[in-house]
């Protein structure tokens, strides 16, 4: 398989430390708010890699931290602490917000069918060992402590800008716009270990540490959390494009001095989900949620089929335009499966040949795209229904999109005759009015009705449906 590797900047063949087994980490959560859709692109896509390497053969052993402390609102070592932020937003303790969004993450996860990783870690469940590699980097010399706090000292590397996609002297003021120079620092490009003076003097977790009650720096946990889980060689470590600096670099700088030999192979960063304001953000306040999707009556697998059907090094594009034309092709596609028998036998050569056309189009830098294009060469070809449908669960293995479950409820639903009560049909023809006439703030009050009644509207190609909820 080729995939694009940040570290050389080229699409490399893929490779693991040990034959047939992958060690993978990826950059969790933070669980001071309701992830937003452009956090799960990210987590979709990796989602996909995961599966897509079980598929052609390998054992994986997945990793992901929850970043449930000490993670500041900028990207250097200030600005606010975004789980303060959150506990004070809803008048909480951190850790109930912790939780809370610990669990809102999963249960999101789940209706886009991300499968949970083995080993998920959150950081203030590994505080000995982040004290055990700080204490061993002071040791080593690449550490020191100033002003109370510890820090990373990254003129002891020969090369900090492991990913060299940046430019040197932009980064090098102040790491990021707006975050203010930190005197302790001896470099610019140094940062945080751990806080025993920070300007959090209401931090509510610390912990007693060689250097006084604190608490870690950000960058620490994965390093940490990977070392402990993945062992000494990590062969694949994922995160959105946002994190490659300064939390990848970091991580790189940490855990390398930390072992004294290269760490991980193979660096997998995906691209943003934009909208037409810039790049979706939690900080901004202002996101979309896989609840507000369902809530205007998206199936949370179209939003999945959304994703894969464009590359992960690329920008998204979310519109709501955008999203209905996905979820209009998505049912499409569920009605197509819905109309196959499952009989007739199967041509092996063909059912191999359309195979293969799949497997080429993920081992080509995973592209979802042209994989869902050889799952509509698989309706089109001259297979069985039985081949068809074989080959369809065999894809969807990878691509989870719910499409034979979904097409089994869509022939039931049809067979069954399931009336629709006369109060929601009304509404959806109020509702159908109101969008001719534009009126599209009538017309989400209108859905929002429906759905209370238990009922999603749902636009697709051959017009309005509604699905059961
Ligand atoms: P966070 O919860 O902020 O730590 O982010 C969780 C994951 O989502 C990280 O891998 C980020 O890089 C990624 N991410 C953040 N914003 C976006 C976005 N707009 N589109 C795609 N991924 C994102
Ligand atoms: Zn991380």
């Amino acid at each position: 398989m080729k995939l694009y590797n940040s570290l050389t900047r080229s699409r490399d063949e893929f490779k693991t430390h040990t034959p047939g087994r992958v060690e993978m980490y990826t950059c969790g959560p933070t669980v001071y708010h309701y992830a937003h859709i452009g956090n799960l692109r990210t987590y979709i896509m990796e989602d996909v890699l995961e599966k897509y390497l079980k598929w052609t053969g390998y054992t994986v052993n997945r990793v992901m931290n929850i970043t449930d402390v000490g993670h500041l609102t900028s990207d250097g070592d200030t600005g606010d602490d975004k789980m303060l932020k959150g506990a004070k937003r809803e008048h909480k303790t951190v850790m109930e917000i912790a939780k809370f969004y610990t669990d809102a993450f999963f249960a999101d996860c789940e209706k886009l069918h991300i499968r949970k990783p083995d080993t998920v870690v959150p950081a203030t469940g590994c505080i000995g060992e982040f004290i055990k590699v700080i204490s061993s980097l002071i040791e080593k010399g690449y550490a020191y402590e100033a002003g109370g706090n510890i820090y990373f000292d990254t003129s002891k590397l020969e090369k900090y800008y492991i990913f060299n996609d940046f430019d040197e002297e932009d980064l090098a003021v102040g790491v990021r716009e707006g975050v203010e120079a930190d005197g302790n620092k001896r470099s610019k490009t140094d940062f945080v270990l751990w806080f025993t003076k920070s300007k959090f003097e209401d931090q509510e977790l610390k912990w007693e540490s060689p250097w006084g009650l604190g608490y870690p720096g950000w960058h620490i946990e994965c390093s940490c959390i990977s070392m402990k889980n993945n062992g000494e060689y990590l062969d694949l470590h994922c995160g959105g494009i946002d994190n490659a600096f300064p939390h990848h670099t970091n991580e790189v700088a940490q855990s390398e001095a930390y072992l004294g030999h290269p760490w991980c192979g193979f660096w997998f960063h995906v691209h943003h989900l934009n909208t037409d304001s810039g790049k979706m953000s939690k900080s901004k306040g202002e996101f979309l949620t896989v609840s507000l999707l369902e809530q205007k009556g998206y199936d949370p697998l179209a939003y999945r089929f959304f994703c894969l059907q464009s590359h992960y090094r690329k920008g998204l594009m979310f519109s709501w335009e955008n999203l209905d034309n996905a979820a209009a092709a998505y049912s499409k596609l569920v009605a197509k499966i819905a109309q196959l028998e499952n009989s007739g036998s199967i041509d092996e050569a063909e059912y191999s040949r359309l195979r293969g056309a799949f497997a080429a189009a993920m081992d080509n830098d995973l592209n979802t795209s042209l994989a869902i294009t050889a799952l509509y060469d698989v309706l089109k070809s001259g297979l069985s229904g039985a081949g068809k449908l074989k080959l369809i669960a065999d894809f969807d293995e990878v691509l989870s999109l719910g499409l034979i479950n979904a097409a089994e409820k869509l022939k039931a639903s049809k067979s069954g005759g399931e009336d629709i009560p006369p109060e929601v049909a009304e509404l959806l023809e109020q509702r159908k009015a109101a969008r001719k006439e534009k009126n599209f703030v009538l017309a989400d009050e209108l859905r929002d009705k429906i759905a209370a009644l238990g009922y999603a509207v749902e636009e697709t190609r051959e017009g309005t449906k509604l699905r059961k909820l």
